[in-house]
């Protein structure tokens, strides 16, 4: 017999279609360099794939304490940070305590609340997508939230919430999870409250600076926030493979890592500017590798016109406040380009 809690849910979908130029799931456009490639295989051929990984991945820890500036012993991970929200969402408070977070945001904080049949108290963000304080501060309250998410930046608005509402939600006693998917794209970061206070945590992954492949998440806490989650962790949730090509990423790729990331912030200032010259088109600004966009006419038609000529980005427009709005991807300099172009020819179709 399956549970109510699951029959009631709706599998998480992604955007599958196929498409030449994909600007729809906020990766990384540029793929590693041959060289780092090279020595991935010759990473990979000496691991004997027989045996279990290591449960704990203490070598990828220490590397990402390098990296994060941070001591392997505040780092746990996810598979994915999507890995690590569900086992914060299991480990802060009780199944009768609500999560709170603004929406629309990031569908995961939702989707582990409910299969938890916990509360998912989502309080719609304002107009210029800022949190809605006095809104949410009642609805935590009635709901008993003791469980705080926010995407910073969120997605997929791409701005950075006030700092100030963040922490005055966090004053009403709420477990607070600042997830940076986007931080290599914002540099705003609540690390060191995360490594100071036992009430608030950092999650950062490998998915947005070129590895969404590998699955791997970061928390980032104080020591002893990270033995109490840790405890929720499934063994050998980080794959051997998965363990050989982050340690080699990010101790040889570094150099790629943050060229990729100041291209793709030189792009996203590219592509703002074509957007915000297109007719019919309002586009937001951004502190993601993402912008969202509104168009003056139905968004969903424009959707299915870019993928008529091969260009996939995401239709937004059934989430609240977000009216015909789509969010792009900042992919290469030559995808952008051909979207900007295949976009001004369909708004000049419909409109
Ligand atoms: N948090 C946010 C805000 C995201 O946008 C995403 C991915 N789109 C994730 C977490 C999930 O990342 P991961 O690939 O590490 O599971």
């Amino acid at each position: 017999m399956i549970s109510k809690r699951i029959s009631k849910l709706v599998a998480y979908k992604t955007e599958t279609t196929p498409a030449k130029v994909r600007l729809s799931s906020n990766e990384l456009p540029f793929d590693l360099p041959e060289s780092l490639k090279k020595e991935i295989s010759r990473e990979l051929e000496k691991v004997q794939l027989g045996r279990y990984p290591d449960p704990n991945s203490e070598e990828l820890r220490e590397v990402l304490g390098g990296f994060f500036k941070v001591n392997p012993t505040n780092i746990l991970l996810g598979n994915g940070s999507d890995e690590l929200i569900y086992y914060l969402s299991i480990s802060v408070g009780e199944f009768n305590q609500g999560i709170y977070f603004p929406v629309p945001t990031f569908p995961m904080y939702e989707i582990s609340a409910k299969l938890l049949g916990r509360q998912a108290v989502g309080v719609p963000l304002l107009r210029d997508f800022d949190i809605d304080l006095p809104t949410s501060i009642k609805a935590l309250e009635e709901n008993e939230c003791v469980l705080a998410f926010f995407s910073y930046p969120n997605n997929p608005t791409a701005n950075l919430f006030s700092r100030e509402k963040i922490k005055s939600i966090r004053e009403k006693g709420l477990f607070t999870v600042i997830d940076e998917a986007y931080y290599h794209y914002s540099g705003e970061s609540f690390q060191e409250e995360a490594l100071n206070r036992e009430d608030t945590v950092v999650l950062r992954t490998l998915s947005k600076i070129g590895l969404a492949g590998i699955r791997v998440g970061i928390m980032i806490a104080k020591e002893s926030v990270v033995g109490e989650i840790n405890k929720a962790r499934l063994p050998f949730n980080i794959t051997l493979p998965s363990q050989v090509i982050a340690k080699v990423v990010l101790t040889k790729g570094r150099d790629f890592i943050e060229d990729s990331a100041n291209r793709v912030l030189e792009e996203r200032k590219k592509l703002y500017k074509g957007l915000s010259e297109i007719e019919g088109v309002e586009v937001f600004p951004s502190r993601a590798n993402f912008l969202l966009f509104r168009t003056g006419v139905d968004a969903s038609s424009v959707h299915r016109e870019l993928v008529k000529e091969g260009v996939l980005v995401r239709d937004m427009s059934h989430l609240p406040a977000l009216d015909n709005c789509l969010r792009v991807s900042v992919g290469k300099e030559e995808e952008n380009s051909l979207f900007l172009e295949k976009l001004s020819l369909v708004m000049k179709k419909l409109l």
